[in-house]
């Protein structure tokens, strides 16, 4: 990546309606580039603040897709870290160049199959149970009447693309004789668009028309394309009527698909539908638990239960917390303490008010009076350190729900009671309780 690109994505950000003019001119401006090469962008903050609430944020995307436009297209990751941290800069490098093998392995094989993703490298839970047993009777006898089609739906990062795959597998494995094909929808859309400009549709249907299993992934992309849509339409009703099965996945349930022609949606019901659940803690152990056997490494109990308690969302983000976290142990020389993991994990907990700790409270509140933080939690009773100190309290007690012992030992030994009438004094004014809510903004 040439060194303009960062130069001019910086230009495009200025007017990103995601980024407000703080952030962008206290933060984005300065940071520097620590890594940079054809896959991924490592940016540097200057502060541990800083890179905390780019993290908060969320703005990897925004600045990815501002990376994307000022690179003429193509696109980047991007990682933050702290300036001079080289072994966060060398895990992000490192954990988004397997990200990217994994990708890279999967698009090359002609039935866009490559059996990495297996029943027997799938964690069964009570989140995913009926889909999985399922799943499994529809690679055994494919093309069954009542699972066809077997329609898996559910919120992204919860395996629905792992146990379609799975499914083609265990068909190739079990009948080496069926064709098997696994596209993702937006792959079918695009094959369909080429055979429109060149006209050659008789291709384009033996691909798709000759099939036993026909794996469809994301079938939400055929929203709003039209012909796209009836091809598709087409091509279902050919191989249902041949008994050949078809496996779709989807981020919506059929019945609320309610933009896509209904013809389609009624024939997604005559199958079988499951949802994918995000996955319970015992689920997510497991998981955790068998990744960490497959890279032959150990973690205490303690930072295990750590990692599994708080990344909740989806199993892509376990994915995540995983990866980053095996290339830190490989960096590191010793062992990985739970401080070190909570570095690693809790920026990934976006949207959990587990990440805001009081200490970030505190920066922000002494950033937005214009004071230094130790002030905060010092004895001093001026009355604008007081008010500034009332408002962090008050930020701990609603927003990240501490109780007033807990927030008194933060603040400088304080009372119970100090800490009350502190907060209660933020509660019934207008003004600082706005304040307040703008600075809980602010750093989430
Ligand atoms: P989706 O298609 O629902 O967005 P994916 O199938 O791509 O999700 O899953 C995201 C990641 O999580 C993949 O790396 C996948 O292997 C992993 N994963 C999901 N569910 C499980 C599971 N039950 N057991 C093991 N790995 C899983
Ligand atoms: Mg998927």
């Amino acid at each position: 990546m040439e060194s303009s690109v960062w130069d001019n994505a910086l230009k495009l950000l200025k007017f990103d309606s995601n980024i407000d003019i703080v952030t962008y001119e206290s933060i984005l401006c300065k940071m520097t580039i620590a890594h940079s090469d054809n896959d991924v962008l490592v940016l540097a903050a200057r502060d541990e603040y800083s890179l905390k609430l780019l993290k908060g944020q969320n703005l990897n995307k925004t600045v990815e897709d501002a990376i994307r436009t000022a690179n003429d297209g193509k696109s980047l990751a991007v990682k933050f870290i702290l300036e001079g941290d080289d072994k966060a800069r060398d895990a992000s490098v490192n954990s988004e160049k397997k990200v990217l093998r994994q990708a890279k392995s999967e698009v090359t094989t002609p039935n866009g199959l490559n059996g990495e993703y297996t029943f027997a490298n799938f964690v069964v839970g009570d989140c995913n149970r009926f889909a999985h047993a399922s799943a499994v009777s529809v690679a055994a006898k494919p093309g069954q009447k009542q699972r066809n089609p077997f329609f898996l739906w559910g919120n992204s990062g919860l395996g629905k693309t792992h146990l379609m795959k799975a499914i083609g597998n265990a068909v190739l494995e079990q009948h080496p004789d069926k064709k098997v094909i696994y596209t993702t929808c937006e792959a079918f859309t695009n094959a369909f668009v080429a055979t429109i400009q060149n006209k050659n549709y008789t291709e384009f249907r033996n691909k798709f028309r000759t099939v036993d299993v026909l794996l469809i992934d994301d079938i939400q992309f055929l929203i709003g394309k039209d012909s796209v849509q009836t091809e598709f339409f087409n091509t279902f009703e050919a191989l249902i009527e041949a008994g050949k099965q078809i496996v779709i996945t989807c981020d919506k349930a059929p019945a609320n698909l309610t933009q896509l022609d209904n013809r389609l949606t009624s024939r997604f019901q005559d199958g079988i539908m499951f949802d994918v659940q995000p996955p319970d803690f015992e689920t997510r152990k497991a998981i955790f638990l068998s990744k960490l056997e497959n890279e032959n490494f150990t973690l205490s109990d303690e930072i295990i239960d750590y990692v599994c308690e708080n990344v909740t969302t989806n199993i892509r983000q376990l994915n995540g917390a995983f990866n980053t976290i095996s290339s830190y142990i490989t960096l590191a020389n010793g062992e990985l303490t739970l401080d070190d993991i909570r570095k690693i994990v809790d920026p990934l907990i976006t949207g959990n008010k587990k990440y805001l700790t009081p200490d970030i409270v505190i920066n922000a509140v002494a950033n937005y009076y214009d004071l230094t933080p130790d002030k905060l939690t010092s004895k001093l009773r001026s009355a604008e350190i007081s008010t500034a100190r009332n408002v962090a309290m008050f930020i701990c007690r609603d927003y990240l729900e501490l109780k007033y012992e807990k927030i008194g030992q933060i603040f400088g030994g304080r009372k119970h009671t100090t800490v009350m009438h502190g907060c209660d004094n933020v509660d019934e004014d207008k003004d600082l309780k706005k304040q307040a809510e703008e600075i809980y903004r602010l750093i989430t």
